[in-house]
């Protein structure tokens, strides 16, 4: 059951609390601003005030957010989207670094400064590959804990002069738990005490089978120092991308998912955006998470401004009204109406559960005082 602060009701029929109070001691209902009232006496408010009511429901939500299955006919190859995972210091950000550097065209010396938490790198096979940088972690996990899935492939950086540690052993349940295969790349080999071999033994005693030890998850001697086994690595990577066949279709509202968001001084609420299905498109109008808005402008990974963003492409947002969370879903609607509509019934939901929460919270208190 749904249900508003008295303060809410005002705000949204644009009258003043202290009439909509009034009204709800005529209707023998006692409540002040900040207490809520079900939906059902709220509907009566709203008709006494001759408002119309509209109620939007999960169920409306579901329609306006279309989930239509695709046609097999209108999916086309995309790109895999590649999250680096592993314990710390064992080299996720050096790995990524190397492998965006040495795919950068020469004369940009010292490399590219990223721009955003994502990147799109090519193989000398022609493939394109999507790498979303260690924030992806968090998006990773919100994601997966809500029932959707932003990764296709995990990397697992082992340090070979270390071996299997606490969040090697995280990284391998994640990947395991959200059934997405994983590559292990056995880092740091240019060290002298480089032990690959004992970083194989200990996967197995976390029922990770290498290739080397005849399973069947790749495996890559790898330094982002010195570069070698880069192109090994990239080769592994579209390996496993051809097994998963993976495809989406361009011809449709986009549907992403939000790798990073924040809100800059200068530009207001920005996120980070993967496209996973359809096109996204500037002047799209789109609701992601409780927050909604119009795409203003969009920037690629090499901070150029695009006007569109296909499959697995990941993009920089502009033209939003708040700042979503990163793992909260985008969906491109048809209308404003549409769009603030669903935001504001899942900020209200969101404040609803906060409050039951909170008045649970409070139950118990008094009952441990009791
Ligand atoms: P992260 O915490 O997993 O992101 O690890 P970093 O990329 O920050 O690397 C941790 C440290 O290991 C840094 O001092 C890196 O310079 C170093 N490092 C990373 N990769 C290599 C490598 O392949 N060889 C060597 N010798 N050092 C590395
Ligand atoms: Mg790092």
């Amino acid at each position: 059951p749904e249900a508003i602060t008295v303060a809410e009701l005002a705000n949204r029929m644009t009258e003043r609390v202290g009439d909509v109070v009034k009204a709800l001691m005529q209707n023998g209902v006692m409540a002040t601003q900040n207490q809520t009232i079900d939906a059902d006496t709220a509907e009566l408010i709203i008709e006494e005030f001759g408002h119309t009511v509209t109620r939007v429901s999960d169920a409306d939500v579901e329609q306006v957010i279309e989930q239509v299955e695709d046609n097999p006919e209108d999916l086309k190859d995309r790109a895999p989207i590649i999250t680096v995972m592993g314990h710390v210091d064992h080299g996720k950000t050096s790995l990524l670094d190397a492998i965006r550097n040495a795919k950068v065209t020469q004369g940009e010396a010292g490399g590219i400064t990223q721009h955003i938490g994502a990147y799109q790198v090519q193989t000398e096979g022609g493939t394109t590959l999507t790498f979303l940088d260690t924030p992806g972690h968090a998006a990773f996990t919100s994601m997966r804990s809500r029932g959707a899935q932003v990764t296709d492939i995990v990397i697992l950086v082992v340090a070979a002069d270390d071996a299997v540690m606490p969040q090697t052993i995280e990284a391998i349940n994640h990947a395991k738990a959200a059934e997405v295969p994983m590559i292990v790349a056995i880092n740091k080999c240019d060290k002298p005490d480089a032990n690959p071999t004992k970083v194989r033994t200990d996967l197995l005693q976390h029922e990770v089978v290498v290739e080397e030890m005849s399973g069947d998850v790749q495996d890559v001697e790898v330094s982002a120092k010195s570069g070698k086994g880069l192109d090994e690595l990239l080769e592994a990577i579209a390996l496993q991308s051809e097994i998963l066949e993976l495809k989406a279709n361009p011809d449709r509202a986009a549907q992403g998912a939000v790798i990073e968001a924040k809100l800059d001084v200068g530009r207001g609420p920005v996120a980070t955006v993967l496209v996973q299905n359809g096109t996204l498109r500037q002047g799209d109008i789109f609701v992601v998470g409780e927050q909604w808005g119009k795409v203003r402008a969009m920037e690629n990974d090499q901070g150029a401004r695009v006007k569109e963003a296909g499959p697995s492409v990941p993009v920089e947002v502009l033209g939003l009204n708040g700042t979503p969370e990163a793992g909260d879903v985008l969906n491109v609607v048809s209308t404003e109406a549409q769009a603030r509509e669903i935001a504001e019934y899942r900020q209200q939901v969101a404040k609803d559960k906060r409050a039951a929460a909170g008045a649970a919270t409070t139950l118990e208190a008094l009952m441990q005082k009791a």
